[in-house]
């Protein structure tokens, strides 16, 4: 069943190159930090790999949009771009505190009242709720629930990020973890902090008397209140579909589409065979909701002849093997942290800023370097 909201997020690739073309970013500059305000809702489609941040820089560009009134944006998208450089560079290690042990925690569960939506802080719980039906929650919420999680329930980072990262239609490890990191003081050198006051004004809401509801000074030295203390064990499972054999003509080349990888325009006029590969031991170590695997399924659909498989790469491997064919040219796919036990071709992907690889500790440095 779908339940990701189709009129947000629409899956067919006409529709997603048309909100790419309705990005005003000196709206996005001014109002980006409010609830309401002026986003773009592509995070789904640049973290599916449907399309990539050059696209949407480059495209903003042309419809004649400055880079100076751009700039707002351009800096969003090298966030995004950031992360990715620190995951090429740490690998399993964004698993990990990136660059101190997480100050002041207590637990490495799930506060419950989170899991549950209700916290009493209203809007909070509603957009929870919202995460789990519609798959998308505005950044200052990802903040506000990872520093209620990190900083005011003291919760190590890592299971609440699997928690939202299950949720998210945007799920983008480094993206999640560095962010959860970066909330929680793992991978900055201050934890973040709001209040009530904080989220009423963002939010356009204005409830008092919560346990948010207090000035910072005092926010940094509270005890966990009564309302975080409860915890619980996080189950997450992905049930993926039976497929069946994928039909490969081992003559050809494979591309393999994962759910990282969706790009429609990737070697489009190639003669070749296409396979979103579901590999179980993927979503078993890094499960998704049904929600999130539904919409990765209806984006492939933009692939032509896409057959979609729920197997492991050997399963693919064994076929050209067993008619003893050469696998090094025969599998393609692109180049990502999460793939690298794919044999074969690795395409390079879009980068806004190719030339600025490596590891940088801090996003400052890094912007430092592409402004250059
Ligand atoms: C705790 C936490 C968890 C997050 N988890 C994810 C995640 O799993 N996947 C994900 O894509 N983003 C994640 N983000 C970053 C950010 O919240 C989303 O990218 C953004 O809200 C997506 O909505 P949008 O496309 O409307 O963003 P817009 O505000 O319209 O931004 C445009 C694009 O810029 C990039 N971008 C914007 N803000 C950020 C940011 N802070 N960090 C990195 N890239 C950014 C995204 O690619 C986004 O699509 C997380 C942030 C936090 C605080």
């Amino acid at each position: 069943m779908q339940k990701f909201n189709k009129n947000l997020f629409p899956t067919d690739y006409a529709s997603i190159v048309d909100k790419i073309n309705k990005i005003h970013p000196e709206q996005y500059a001014k109002s980006s930090n409010f609830l309401n305000g002026h986003v773009t809702y592509l995070s789904p489609y640049i973290s599916r790999g449907v399309i990539s941040v050059k696209q949407v820089r480059d495209a903003v560009l042309k419809n004649g949009f400055s880079s100076f009134q751009s700039e707002k944006l351009i800096q969003e998208l090298a966030w995004r771009e950031y992360f990715q450089r620190v995951w090429q560079a740490k690998k399993e290690l964004i698993w990990k505190d990136l660059k101190q042990a997480q100050p002041d925690v207590q637990h490495h569960k799930m506060p419950t009242a989170l899991l549950e939506a209700f916290t009493g802080i209203q809007v909070i719980d509603e957009q929870i709720q919202h995460l789990y039906d519609g798959g998308y929650a505005h950044n200052h919420i990802r903040m506000y629930l990872a520093a209620i999680a990190c900083n005011i329930g003291k919760a190590h980072w890592e299971q609440p990020a699997k928690w939202m990262y299950y949720h998210l239609l945007d799920g983008d490890m480094a993206s999640n973890n560095c962010s959860w990191q970066w909330v929680a003081g793992a991978f900055s050198s201050k934890k973040y902090y709001c209040n009530q006051e904080n989220i009423n004004k963002y939010t356009h809401t204005n409830q008092l008397d919560t346990f948010m509801d207090t000035s910072y000074e005092e926010i940094i030295d509270m005890q966990v209140p009564n309302t975080l203390i409860a915890t619980s064990n996080l189950q997450l499972t992905t049930k993926l579909p039976i497929t069946e054999l994928p039909k490969i003509d081992v003559t050809k080349p494979t591309l393999i589409y994962n759910s990282y990888n969706l790009d429609p325009k990737w070697r489009k006029n190639e003669n070749v065979n296409r396979v979103l590969l579901l590999e179980s031991s993927h979503f078993a170590n890094y499960p998704v909701s049904e929600n999130v695997l539904n919409f990765i399924i209806a984006l492939s659909k933009n692939i032509q002849n896409i057959q979609i498989v729920v197997g492991e790469m050997d399963a693919i491997k064994a076929l050209y093997e067993e008619k003893g064919m050469a696998i090094r040219e025969a599998i393609i796919s692109k180049e990502h942290p999460l793939f690298e036990h794919y044999p074969g071709i690795k395409d390079q992907r879009e980068w806004l800023f190719p030339g600025v690889t490596g590891y940088f500790p801090s996003f400052s440095s890094f912007w430092k370097k592409c402004q250059r």
